[in-house]
C-alpha cells in the first residue's frame, strides 16, 4: 500500500485576469522504504507537486490520499494535525533555529505532544546521524553537513510515514551530499519511511530507487 497517492492531480493558479494551470492531471505513489526523486525544469510544477505531497495546499481537482485515506476535502486545521504527525520536512536551507542547540531544534516540532520523552528521542535521533557529541552544539558550531543531519533529525522526531524534501543536498558540497545520502538512504530502511525528494542533483537521482520526471505540469517517461 502506498503512503501517498495523488490521483489526477490538478492545481490552478489564479494571477489577476490569468489563470496557470501548474499541475495538469499528475498521478503519482510513494511507498513505504522507497526514495523517489522528482526532477524538471524550473517552473515545471515540482514545488506545486511537493505542496499537494505534503498537504501544504489542496488541488483545484483530483484526490489526495495519505496512508490510504482521502484527505482531498479535509479542513486546515485537520491537514496541519495529518502534517505533524503524517510528514516531515528537509530544506536546501536548513531551517534550524540559531538561538537553540541541536537536540532543542531536533525537539522543536514535538513540543505539543506531551505523551512522549521528546528529549531522549531527540538525542537517540542526534546519535543515529553521529551527532551524539554534538548535542549541546547551536547551528553556527555546526558545519553545512552536520545542519542538514540536525534537520533531518528535526523532520524524523514525530516519526513520519514520509519525508519530503527539497533540494535536501543543495547547500552542500559532493563528499558531504554523498554521507546525507547514505545517512536518507538507511534512515529511509529503518524507518520504514517513503522520501520524496525534489532536485538537480545527479547525485541524489542516483540514490534513488524510482525517478518522476515533470515536464510542464505532467509526469512523463
Ligand atoms: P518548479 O518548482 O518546478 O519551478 P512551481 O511549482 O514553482 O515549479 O511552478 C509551476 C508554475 O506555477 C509556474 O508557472 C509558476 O509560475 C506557477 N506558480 C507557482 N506558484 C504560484 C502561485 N502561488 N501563484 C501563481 N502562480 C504560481
Ligand atoms: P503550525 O504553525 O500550527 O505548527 P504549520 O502548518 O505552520 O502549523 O506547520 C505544520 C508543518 O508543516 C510543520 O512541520 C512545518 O514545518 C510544515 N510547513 C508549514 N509551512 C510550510 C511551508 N511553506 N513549506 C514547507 N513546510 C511547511
Amino acid at each position: 500500500a502506498s503512503v501517498i497517492e495523488l490521483h489526477g492531480v490538478v492545481k490552478r493558479y489564479r494571477s489577476g485576469e490569468e489563470t496557470i494551470e501548474a499541475l495538469k492531471g499528475v498521478d503519482f505513489t510513494a511507498d513505504r522504504g522507497e526514495m523517489v526523486t522528482v526532477i524538471g525544469p524550473s517552473g515545471s510544477g515540482k514545488s506545486t507537486m511537493l505542496n499537494m505531497i505534503g498537504l501544504l495546499d489542496t488541488p483545484s481537482e483530483g484526490t489526495v490520499h495519505l496512508d490510504g485515506h482521502d484527505v482531498t476535502d479535509f479542513s486546515e486545521d485537520e491537514l496541519t494535525e495529518e502534517r505533524r504527525s503524517g510528514i516531515g520536512f528537509v530544506f536546501q536551507a536548513f531551517h534550524l533555529l540559531p538561538m537553540l542547540t541541536a537536540t532543542e531544534n531536533v525537539e522543536l516540532p514535538s513540543m505539543w505532544d506531551t505523551d512522549v520523552d521528546r528529549r531522549d528521542r531527540a538525542v537517540d535521533l542526534l546519535e543515529r546521524v553521529g551527532l551524539g557529541d554534538r548535542l549541546d552544539h547551536t547551528p553556527d558550531q555546526l558545519s553545512g553537513g552536520q545542519q542538514q543531519r540536525v534537520a533531518i533529525a528535526r523532520a524524523l522526531i514525530n516519526e513520519p510515514d514520509i519525508l519530503l524534501a527539497d533540494e535536501p543536498t543543495g547547500n552542500l558540497d559532493q563528499d558531504t551530499g554523498a554521507t546525507i545520502l547514505d545517512e536518507l538512504t538507511r534512515l529511509k530502511e529503518e524507518e520504514n519511511i517513503a522520501i520524496v525528494a525534489v532536485t538537480h542533483d545527479e547525485q541524489l537521482v542516483e540514490y534513488a530507487d524510482r525517478e518522476v520526471n515533470l515536464v510542464d505540469g505532467v509526469i512523463g517517461e
